[in-house]
C-alpha cells in the first residue's frame, strides 16, 4: 500500500480548551492531504463540537459498544459515535483489553456493529513484553486478528494496528526485524483469509512513534501507517509523522 494512515489516539486527553490543538492538527495535517490520509481519534465528548468546527477532517472514537442502544450505563454505541460526526473508531485497543477485560469476540461484536453503523473500524492488536520474552508474540497477535477481526471484514473499512503493549508510552520500540516479521505475518494471514482483498488492508504501527522514528518505522514493508498516542497531541509533535509518511 502506498498510501499511508496516520491516527492519532488521544486516548483520555481532551476538554473543550483542547479544540483550538485539534484545530490546529486539522489545519495542519490538509497540508499533507495529497500525499497521506489522518484522522484523530478523540474523546467521545469532544466529537461533535471539534466535527462542527472541522467538517472536512476525519475524526473518530476510540471505543464502541456492540448494541445500538440500550441498557448499558456509560457506553457508547457505534450509532452514536456516527451521529456526532465521527466516520472511524479504534476497537480493542491494549488499555480496554486489559483495563476493561475486552475479549477478542467483544472486539469482533464491536468492529461489526461500527461497520454497520457506517464507521471505518481500526483493531488494535498486540503483544505484552512477557509474552514476547516468552517468545509467543507470533501467536498471540495472529490468534487476536484471527478472532478479532469479523468475517465480512473488506479493505474499505478494516485496518489492523499492531501495538506492542510494551512499546505503548514508554519510549521503547522494537527492532526493525521484529515489526517486518509481525507485519509480514499479519499481512499472510490477512491474505489467506480474505485473498487479495487482504492485500490492501492496512497495517499500522503503534507505539512510542514519534517524528523521529516514524520514517524508519514506515520504511519497514506492510507497514502502511502509524497510530499515534502521546505525539499526536499537538500540531508540533504530530507533524513531522506526516511529513514522514
Ligand atoms: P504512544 O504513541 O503514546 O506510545 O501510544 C500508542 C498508542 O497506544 C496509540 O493507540
Amino acid at each position: 500500500i502506498m498510501r499511508k494512515f496516520i491516527v492519532g489516539n488521544w486516548k483520555m486527553n481532551g476538554t473543550s480548551s483542547d479544540l483550538s490543538e485539534i484545530e490546529a492538527i486539522a489545519t495542519m495535517s490538509a497540508n499533507y492531504k495529497t500525499s497521506v490520509d489522518s484522522a484523530l481519534c478523540l474523546p467521545a465528548t469532544l466529537i461533535d463540537r471539534a466535527t462542527s468546527l472541522l467538517p472536512a477532517f476525519t475524526l473518530g472514537g476510540q471505543d464502541c459498544h456492540m448494541q445500538v442502544s440500550g441498557a448499558h450505563t456509560g457506553c457508547v454505541s457505534a450509532a452514536m459515535l456516527a451521529d456526532a460526526g465521527a466516520t472511524l473508531t479504534l476497537v480493542g485497543h491494549s488499555e480496554r483489553r486489559a483495563g476493561q477485560n475486552e475479549s477478542d469476540a467483544d472486539i469482533r461484536g464491536k468492529a461489526a456493529a461500527a461497520h454497520v453503523a457506517g464507521l471505518k473500524v481500526i483493531i488494535c492488536v498486540g503483544e505484552t513484553l512477557e509474552e514476547r520474552d516468552a517468545g509467543k508474540a507470533l501467536d498471540i497477535v495472529l490468534d487476536q486478528v484471527q478472532k478479532s477481526v469479523p468475517d465480512n471484514a473488506a479493505s474499505d473499512w478494516l485496518s489492523i494496528a499492531y501495538e506492542p503493549v510494551w512499546a505503548i508510552g514508554t519510549g521503547r520500540i522494537p527492532e526493525d526485524s521484529d515489526v517486518a516479521e509481525m507485519h509480514g505475518a499479519i499481512r499472510e494471514q490477512l491474505v489467506a483469509r480474505f485473498g487479495i482483498d487482504g492485500e490492501s488492508m492496512s497495517i499500522l504501527y503503534g507505539g512510542s512513534m514519534n517524528g523521529d522514528n516514524a520514517a524508519m518505522l514506515m520504511a519497514i514493508p506492510n507497514v502502511d501507517g502509524g497510530l499515534i498516542g502521546g505525539a499526536s497531541l499537538t500540531a508540533a509533535k504530530f507533524e513531522p509523522i506526516l511529513a514522514a509518511a
